[in-house]
């Protein structure tokens, strides 16, 4: 391709709202440009790329024997009802009415959708396992787009569902996703990690996250490193604290003037925050307002409260809890801003941390203003309606498995797989005939890749205070050769050969043919991040050019003749690694 003719504009400034360097570079680079928030489209080069990490996701889920099909974003309303989704998806769903009012709405997702051709198509064991899958544009009305293509309203989205006969068989289509994940994000050039993750709402119980090892990342990974034990935070198990052994006093009512935080009330005390209870309140939201309630959770004074954790114990869809308003909330349940304890409190449900039952006398908000409790214990003066671990995991924090110290790392979710069992099948009703003609359901998993925030964590993880430096495999271009003075007619001849010999050789190749300063193309060549920058300038008349591997940042001179076999022989190379 010649940029002379390229549809591209590279920005000089940082765009105001682009705040981490993937939205920056991808802007400045001209790969995408805002339509409105959390919306995008791809300009040349940007879809390039992103063709180029579907092919690879094509590829890997091929050799797996899963088979592409293509299903619409516009899906019926009822088939969420009819899985229970409709409600539980919450208002992330992009909902829409047709002329004669029947509900739609643009898939966040396509669970139901898979299920529901399943299970008019499949009838027997015959035709199992079965994988299908799409790469497809999703939508979802985010609270908080931001990021650029990390976390959009639009996304290109890999989607994958496996259809089993019993457990084996699914774990094994499991265990295959898993495999071609990692190949995928390994040719994708990222650092990842896989690790235990939550199910959410897409529901089932066993699930992995692959996490693009980034500080801008949004999911934050506890690991191990004594043993293998990896999650994210959000389902890490956390380890109770040992029985205290002290025998337990009597309960006393104390002033605490003012003391609202945890913090106040344990030095106003004089006490450890270990020797505190934290109460945080919650209102519940129903499908209809009958339906609403209060919650109250109750942990440690030193602990996070881990929301997925309680979200999980109420079994409550993730968009149906808000902090209370507590002043609305005291009415009904006697609770006191600032002061609220499980003892005084009414009419609410109350989900207790495990901890908080083996731990002894400990400081609680007396549901009294300015007054606290001491010694109070679980069992002789409260009980919660859920005892459960609701700790948010932290570094230092003791590993779930062998006890060591945990570590705690940030990075991109690209991609996530589930074993989904019989959640869909179940309520949708998808069976097959086994050998003895009797009906079974079948046995489900889901497995997503976030194809376009996949190429934002690549340029998360390959980039320098110039730009962007694609791995090969993902790269728009491979080679560009860059003409310095375009009226010098030798430049122009040999990076046309050039540039010739590395087309005929099946390498992606840019030409700058642009009347431009020398300087505004090198500038433009860093930007878009082209792995190999072959330079043609004043020495090409003694048969010499420059090459540059753009991650190595070092030039050297090489004959013009070499030129083009050089870079080919690098490109292939660095496809095959
Ligand atoms: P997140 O927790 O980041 O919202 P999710 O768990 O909701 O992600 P899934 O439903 O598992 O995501 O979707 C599969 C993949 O789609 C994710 O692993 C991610 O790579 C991608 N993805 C999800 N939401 C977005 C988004 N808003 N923008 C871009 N990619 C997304
Ligand atoms: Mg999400």
């Amino acid at each position: 391709m010649r940029l002379s003719k390229m549809y591209i504009r590279t920005l000089r400034e940082v765009p105001t709202d682009a705040e981490i360097p993937s939205h920056i570079w991808l802007l400045r680079a001209g790969m995408i440009r805002k339509l409105v928030s959390g919306v995008y489209g791809f300009m040349p080069l940007g879809f390039r790329s992103v063709r180029k990490i579907e092919e690879i996701v094509r590829q890997e889920m091929d050799v797996k024997g899963a088979q592409e099909i293509h299903m619409s974003a516009l899906q019926p309303a009822e088939l969420w009802m009819e899985s229970g989704r409709w409600y539980a998806y919450g208002p992330e769903m992009w909902r829409l009415k047709d002329r004669n009012e029947r509900e739609f709405c643009l898939g966040p997702t396509h669970e139901e959708i898979f299920t529901d051709i399943v299970r008019s198509e499949v009838s027997s064991y015959r035709q199992l396992p079965l994988n299908l899958y799409q790469i497809q544009t999703k939508y979802r009305d985010e609270k908080r787009p931001r990021f650029g293509l990390m976390r959009s309203r639009e996304f290109v989205m890999k989607d994958a569902y496996s259809f089993d006969r019993d457990w084996e068989s699914l774990d094994h289509s499991y265990r295959g996703m898993y495999e071609a994940y990692e190949k995928i994000f390994t040719r994708c050039g990222l650092v990842f990690r896989a690790v235990e993750a939550d199910s959410g709402a897409i529901g089932g119980s066993v699930s992995h996250e692959f996490t693009a090892l980034s500080d801008v990342g949004e999911s934050e990974i506890a690991y191990c490193e004594k043993c293998d034990m990896a999650a994210t935070t959000e389902r890490a198990a956390c380890v109770d604290d040992i029985p205290s052994q002290e025998s337990e006093l009597p309960m006393e009512k104390v002033m605490t003037p003012g003391t609202k935080t945890i913090e106040d009330v344990a030095n106003f005390l004089n006490v450890d925050r270990k020797k505190t209870i934290k109460a945080l309140l919650f209102r519940i939201y129903g499908e209809t307002d009958e339906m609403a309630y209060y919650v109250a959770a109750f942990i440690r004074g030193d602990r996070e409260l881990n929301m997925t954790k309680l979200i999980n114990a109420l079994g409550i869809p993730e968009h149906a809890i808000e902090f209370a308003d507590e002043i609305e909330m005291s009415k009904a349940t006697g609770c006191v801003g600032g002061f609220t304890g499980p003892i005084g409190l009414h009419d609410c449900k109350m989900v207790v941390d495990s901890e908080l039952v083996e731990q002894k006398n400990l400081v609680a908000g007396a549901c009294e203003v300015d007054h606290h409790i001491k010694n109070v214990n679980y069992n002789r003066d409260y009980k919660g309606d859920i005892i459960t671990d609701l700790k948010l995991i932290k570094y230092g924090d003791k590993c779930p498995v062998c006890g060591s110290p945990i570590k705690i790392a940030r990075g991109i979710e690209v991609g996530q797989v589930f074993k989904l069992g019989t959640k869909y099948s179940k309520s949708m009703g998808a069976y097959y005939k086994d050998e003895n003609m009797e009906e079974q359901l079948i046995l489900m998993g889901c497995y997503g890749i976030g194809v376009t925030r996949t190429l934002a964590a690549i340029v998360e993880q390959h980039h320098d205070e110039n730009g962007i430096i694609w791995p090969m495999s993902v790269a728009p271009y491979h080679v560009i050769v860059t003409i310095v003075n375009l009226e010098d007619e030798v430049q122009n001849t040999i990076a046309e050969s050039i540039y010739k010999e590395l087309l005929e050789n099946g390498v992606d190749a840019l030409i700058d043919d642009r009347k431009e300063r020398p300087g505004v193309k090198f500038k433009d060549a860093d930007i878009l991040g082209i792995p190999v920058r072959i330079t043609v300038g004043r020495k090409a008349a003694e048969g010499i050019v420059e090459y540059k591997i753009r991650k190595d940042a070092i030039n050297t001179e090489i004959n013009a003749h070499d030129a083009a076999g050089i870079a080919v022989a690098y490109v292939s190379a660095e496809l095959n690694k």
